[in-house]
């Protein structure tokens, strides 16, 4: 067994961590603070190649792979997960969903420019009535002559309010059979006719990751626009969410390591009873539970994204790493505040940004509850062995 990191592994990691500290963290707050979509970092991810990293050179990407992304995710998180989740949503889902189900026209046209940074991709897979059971979506396409005729509401669309955002891929139905529907994805360019970006979701945190509504009414797209398999849509976007979920736990070890450093270099300012409250046992088993937690769940993110990369299944694992980084989060982020004490409630440090932040992780791409769904499955199919591995 290789724990080690290849060298462009670290270098990639390394470059990132130095890129976030220097550009990212110092603006976090104050992006925060204003909502403002910061697209000059943009840019500059999209000069060093971020947006393409696991994507052939010849598709616009860096040819790299898939550990190298998910270290690049968790060092973006550390400074602002803002632009952990939109690498995310841009390459691990959309960007990978053209590459693994797009016509040969359509990685050119479409994923080039998101692999380059150019252009930010969004999906749009949620509705009102529709979350966790994705599959009971309402929004219809027909087919039209040569084109589709697009019609429903998508919620929660994470990236499709920013000025270079290009394109969302919409799920939608295009029959039934046994009592569920036939499930499609189609490329929707924002500027096609019917096409509207909704309001703005006021959040709780995470301001500058704008959250909208999409409004199809009669939205019209060439034919051509059908990605992949007409009956598989659903099925298609199950893969790519795989892969989201590694993001997620990424980001997820991301911040929790930041809540980890800001906690450590409080208790090791903070004077009480006439030392530093790190000397105290209470707070120095806080630290090294929430120091084993954050190993296991990188741990767990980089075995999953080295199944990816070699090919191998790796649906439990991605689920696991998921789950289990997810809430470790969120009790890392808890504990760090709890550390911090009265100060850990102000503004004035970034931990309470940090607590607010982590939530949603336990939300998209899969509540809790859904990973803890799939993981039942899984063990349903090992019902009676005596071993899961
Ligand atoms: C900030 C933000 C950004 C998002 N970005 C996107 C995006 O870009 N694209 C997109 O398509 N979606 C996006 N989402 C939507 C997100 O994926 C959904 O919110 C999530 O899948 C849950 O669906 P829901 O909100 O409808 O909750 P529901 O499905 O209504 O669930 C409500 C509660 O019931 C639980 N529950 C549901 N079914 C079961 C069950 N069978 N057993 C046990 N418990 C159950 C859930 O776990 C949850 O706790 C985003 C959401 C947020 C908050």
């Amino acid at each position: 067994m290789d724990f080690d990191l290849t060298k462009e592994q670290k270098m990639i990691r390394d470059e990132v961590r130095n890129f976030a500290r220097q550009e990212i963290a110092p603006r976090a707050e104050e992006m925060e603070k204003t909502g403002e979509y910061p697209y000059d970092i943009m840019e500059k991810m999209a000069e060093l190649g971020l947006m393409g990293i696991p994507f052939p050179e010849e598709y616009g990407g860096m040819g790299g792979d898939w550990v190298s992304m998910h270290l690049c995710i968790e060092e973006l998180s550390r400074s602002d997960m803002t632009l952990g989740l939109l690498l995310d949503v841009t390459t691990s889902v959309v960007g990978q969903e053209l590459l693994a189900f797009g016509t040969e026209k359509q990685k050119k046209k479409w994923l080039v420019p998101l692999a380059e940074g150019k252009k930010i991709g969004a999906f749009g897979l949620t509705e009102a009535d529709s979350g966790s059971d994705a599959g009971a979506l309402s929004t219809v396409a027909e087919l039209k002559g040569d084109e589709w005729v697009l019609n429903g509401t998508k919620q929660f669309v994470t990236n499709i309010g920013f000025k270079n955002a290009s394109l969302i891929l919409v799920a939608a139905k295009v029959g039934s059979k046994d009592g569920k529907n036939i499930v499609a994805t189609f490329i929707v360019p924002k500027d096609a006719p019917g096409f509207k970006v909704g309001a703005r979701y006021a959040k709780m945190a995470l301001q500058p990751s704008a959250t909208h509504e999409v409004i199809l009414s009669d939205c019209r797209i060439p034919k051509e626009n059908l990605l992949g398999n007409l009956a598989r849509g659903f099925a298609q976007h199950l893969v790519v969410l795989e892969t989201g979920r590694i993001s997620v736990a990424a980001i997820a070890v991301g911040v929790a390591q930041a809540c980890f450093d800001e906690a450590l270099k409080y208790a090791s300012g903070r004077v009480q009873f006439g030392k530093p409250i790190f000397h105290f046992q209470g707070i120095q088993f806080k630290l090294a539970d929430m120091a084993v937690a954050i190993e296991l769940a990188r741990n767990q993110y980089l075995k999953a994204a080295w199944l990816k990369d070699n090919g191998r299944s790796h649906t439990f694992e991605t689920v696991a790493a998921k789950l289990y980084a997810s809430e470790m989060a969120e009790k890392v982020a808890s504990d760090a505040l709890q550390i911090h004490g009265g100060y850990g409630y102000m503004d004035e440090y970034p931990i309470s940004r940090y607590y607010k932040s982590i939530k949603l992780l336990q939300i998209v791409e899969g509540t809790s509850e859904v990973q803890r769904m799939i993981i039942g499955r899984y063990l349903a199919g090992k019902m009676g062995k005596t071993t899961m591995i």
